[in-house]
């Protein structure tokens, strides 16, 4: 494997600090090169904000690195171990397909780990051929990137490239590698790793090391583990309450799917809802709807409950003590979230205080919506502009009271109809990626043409625009007899 001399130039600045835990949570690898490596997409403006060089990064030399064909000088390349709660099921897991190239630290002085995802095999590829196929690391970028784009932690998309190797998978498919972008890729999964087959020590070394890199503010408590459970159960309520306010749902939420910093990670199956239905599973493996949008609050306590576990050790000397703490923390998880629900959902509303009847303002038009089977992300569109009132949903009775409340409501807050419009319009998006645009786009990426995923991605990169162009991609799906299925991305 040749390296990279000059990388510096073209703007790598790594400063490798996970390395400096115990060899117990990461393998170093030696990458296997791809035959014909081919820069697919870059994104130019968060390359920008790393402090890439761009003209560098497009070059082959770019490629090369993206592809794992050269290596940086200063990078470490590992792959990470952690294990997890698949379907309800503890499995040792680890990154068995990807790899962390390094930790960028950018002109401002934040840290990201950038890591190759489809880079070949590692220690914890059980069985499986560590490559990944171009549409899915494609579908990865254009998610990821939307939910950005929405305002929603998650991890980010630097480059796809193709590798011009083939991939097995239900027929012959091509492979790529993704570049992606993390605050940290440390998972529930990894504490739970290491407290099952580390020591008191290890699992100490983790939580300080999470401490240092995304809670600095309460290092030094002297409850800081207690804390730091409290600061996870804080950004995990705080996220999975956007996901349900911009009908996103993960697909498969497995422990080891879920980040300590609070972004969204694994964009598999994942998929937006289009008509409000609160039972709606996109993946096939989800067979009992354990991942279901109804289901995603609860589902992430019960990963917080696992992660809780993980860390009683250090919670308290006396476990009786530490099972306590833990579970007085976690009890505060459901009125944490349903406060970011409540509040994200008033200004979907445009209400700019509180009343208490607002949950059932809420409530009421959500069950409308699921009785009308109507569009989630169209019908508070709908009601921002005061237009598309053609439906049966919007010709009832039952909503015409609704909407009778919900004026008397809003005048009772005194603010301007501009001020109102102003608040809904910068609260519910003009577009999500909706499945068939999506998919669209990955066809024709497939075939070569790239220009329908950036114009996707452009659009999707300003939802809150409300501009003309946006208007063609906010067109619901032709009916279908089949309902939308995704598959776990391989
Ligand atoms: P995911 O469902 O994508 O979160 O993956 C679950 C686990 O399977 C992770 O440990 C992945 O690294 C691993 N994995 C997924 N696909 C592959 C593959 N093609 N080869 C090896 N490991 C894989
Ligand atoms: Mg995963």
């Amino acid at each position: 494997m040749t390296y990279i001399k000059n990388a510096n130039n073209m703007g790598w600045n790594f400063d490798n600090t996970y390395i400096n835990l115990s060899d117990f949570f990461y393998s170093k690898i030696n990458i296997d090169p791809v035959s014909s490596p081919k820069l697919i997409i870059l994104n130019e403006q968060l390359a920008k904000n790393l402090g890439f060089n761009i003209d560098s990064l497009k070059s082959y030399e770019g490629t090369l690195i993206f592809s794992g064909n050269k290596k940086i000088e200063g990078g470490e390349y590992i792959a990470q171990a952690y294990g997890g709660h698949q379907f309800g099921h503890f499995t040792i897991l680890g990154d068995g397909r990807a790899l962390l190239i390094g930790e960028q630290i950018t002109p401002l002085g934040e840290r990201y780990d950038i890591q190759l995802k489809g880079s070949g095999k590692t220690p914890y590829s059980r069985g499986g051929d560590g490559r990944a196929a171009l549409a899915p690391m494609l579908r990865e970028y254009i998610i990821s990137e939307a939910m950005y784009g929405l305002g929603i932690p998650t991890t980010r998309s630097l480059a796809v490239v193709k590798t011009g190797d083939p991939v097995i998978r239900e027929d012959i498919k091509k492979g790529a590698i993704l570049t992606r972008v993390a605050s940290s890729h440390i998972r529930f999964g990894t504490f739970q790793y290491v407290s099952s087959f580390g020591s008191h020590q290890q699992l100490k070394d983790l939580a300080d090391y999470c401490l240092k890199r995304h809670f600095p503010h309460i290092k030094d408590d002297s409850n800081k583990y207690i804390n730091l459970l409290n600061e996870v159960i804080k950004s995990q309520a705080s996220l999975v309450s956007k996901w349900q306010c911009v009908g996103f749902i993960h697909g498969v939420m497995n422990t080891d799917n879920m980040t300590i910093s609070g972004e969204t990670i694994d964009y598999g199956p994942c998929a937006f809802m289009d008509e409000y239905n609160p039972n709606t599973v996109f993946s096939s493996i989800d067979r009992n709807g354990r991942y279901s949008y109804k289901n995603q609050p609860i589902m992430t306590e019960w990963n917080l409950c696992r992660f809780a576990e993980s860390l009683l050790p250090l919670l308290n000397e006396d476990r009786n003590k530490a099972i306590q703490i833990a579970q007085n923390a976690i009890s505060n998880f459901s009125e944490i979230y349903y406060s970011n629900w409540i509040s994200i959902m008033r200004s979907k509303l445009g209400l700019f205080d509180e009343e208490v009847e607002d949950k059932s303002i809420i409530k009421d038009l959500l069950n409308m919506m699921e009785k009308y089977n109507e569009d989630y992300t169209n019908t508070f569109i709908s009601l921002t502009f005061d237009n598309n009132k053609e439906s049966s949903m919007y010709n009832s009775q039952e909503f015409k009271y609704w909407y009778k409340l919900w004026q008397e409501r809003l005048q009772r807050q005194g603010k301007s109809k501009e001020m109102v419009k102003g608040l809904m319009m910068n609260s519910n998006p003009a577009v999500i990626p909706r499945n068939h645009r999506v998919e669209e786009a990955l066809d024709a990426a497939n075939k070569g043409n790239l220009n329908v995923m950036k114009r996707l991605l452009e659009v999707l990169s300003k939802p809150y625009e409300h501009s003309k162009k946006q208007e063609e991609y906010s067109k619901l799906p032709k009916p279908s007899n089949c309902p939308y299925r995704t598959y776990c991305g391989t």
